[in-house]
């Protein structure tokens, strides 16, 4: 049994071993009943009677068998993915985009619809009804659902948590407070690029390191160093500001020249007069004109990138509705940043984002579950 502080009761006790053995399932995965006893130095009977109630609590269960060298396969037991759930609903000027997403990071439902934004009764209403229909849909209840973080254009709170943000943009002037009164569960608003990357941080158990790039509307992003962001007050990362070039194209900052007015995802629908999936599907028919303002638009992601790699020597990540267009070019983008690599290492450090257009979404869940498990370690402690 775990050494307990003096005052604690034999239930207490008990509570907190639960907890453990749940923590220790989420932190390194699978598990036989032997290792679970072994990692946290309980009895294999305490870890047997704590594992019956868990998994009839609907928090553990048995996993696949494991192989064996010859006789009994051992049974290994996991937690539960949907035993926890949490919505990510990232809202922009013509777009609402929700995700669903379970304690183990899977993506159980993604769902997009185009309204324009505006901050009325009517709106937010609708977002309420679209929110409802989603937990209905897949059958959530209060038992399993840990709440729902918002994304939206918000200046980060130097040292506050995620949750602390201030409206800017077409959301400014937005009283969050009268938002989080329509609903019964836990209500959070974060940073859209920063949830965006927050979709990257990677699972308890296999924690991720890289610069996260978001090619989007807006362009930014930030350094995950092992499954944590990077920086002071979880600033870093405002790639889109960089200084990039004499374009004079004024940027949303109020400076002229930013990465962001080379590299946003509107510069494709300026340009093109187009969507992106019409812009694409006219590349792929081979339309010349629009080729070049995709070689250019390359041109520069690949520059972006290249700096980036310069200056932090870890794995770039590019993420944002362009991702998967990008991801098409994979190969040749690869080939050039490996010709243009300083170490002249043949490595492959680029890698794409799998969430594209719902990073945003997903990685708002994805905090709401974190923040979920940070105060069940609170208790522990
Ligand atoms: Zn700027």
């Amino acid at each position: 049994m775990q050494m307990s502080p003096p005052g604690i009761n034999l239930m207490e006790v008990r509570h907190v071993n639960k907890h453990s053995v749940v923590r220790a399932l989420h932190e390194q995965g699978a598990m036989t009943k032997q290792e679970i006893s072994r990692t946290l130095n309980l009895s294999l009977a305490t870890v047997v009677t704590l594992i019956k109630e868990l998994t009839e609590e609907g928090i553990v269960e048995q996993g696949e068998l494991l192989a064996s060298t010859g006789g009994r396969k051992p049974v290994v037991y996991q937690i539960v993915g949907n035993a926890k759930l949490s919505l990510g609903v990232a809202l922009t000027g013509h777009h609402i985009r929700i995700a669903l997403v379970n304690w183990k990071h899977e993506v159980i439902e993604k769902y997009r619809e185009k309204i324009t934004y505006s901050n009325s009764e009517t709106y937010w209403r609708h977002v309420y009804q679209e929110v409802m229909k989603v937990l209905k849909k897949e059958r959530i209840t209060s038992r399993n659902f840990v709440g729902l973080n918002f994304v939206i254009d918000g200046n980060i709170i130097p040292d506050a948590g995620y949750e602390d943000i201030i409206p800017v943009g077409i959301f400014d002037g937005l009283d969050v407070s009268v938002i989080k009164d329509m609903y019964l569960c836990p209500v959070y608003f974060c940073n859209s690029v920063k949830a965006a990357a927050y979709s990257n941080v990677g699972k308890l158990s296999s924690r991720n390191t890289c610069v996260y790039i978001q090619f989007d509307r807006t362009v930014g992003g930030a350094v995950i160093a092992n499954g944590t962001f990077w920086g002071l007050s979880n600033r870093t990362g405002e790639f889109g500001h960089m200084y990039f070039g004499e374009n004079n194209k004024k940027c949303q900052c109020g400076n002229y020249g930013c990465l962001q007015t080379y590299c946003s995802s509107d510069v494709i629908r300026e340009e093109s007069g187009m969507e992106l999936e019409d812009f694409f599907r006219e590349i792929e028919q081979g339309n010349k004109k629009l080729m070049s303002v995709w070689n250019s638009y390359k041109k520069n992601v690949i520059q972006a990138v290249y700096n980036l790699r310069v200056i932090f020597d870890i794995n770039v990540m590019i993420g944002g509705e362009m991702a998967p267009y990008l991801k098409r070019w994979e190969e040749e983008l690869k080939e050039i940043l490996r010709i243009l690599d300083i170490y002249q290492e043949q490595k492959d450090y680029l890698q794409f984002s799998n969430g594209g257009e719902f990073d945003g979404a997903i990685g708002a869940a994805l905090m709401v579950l974190q923040k979920e498990d940070e105060d069940d370690i609170e208790f522990i402690k």
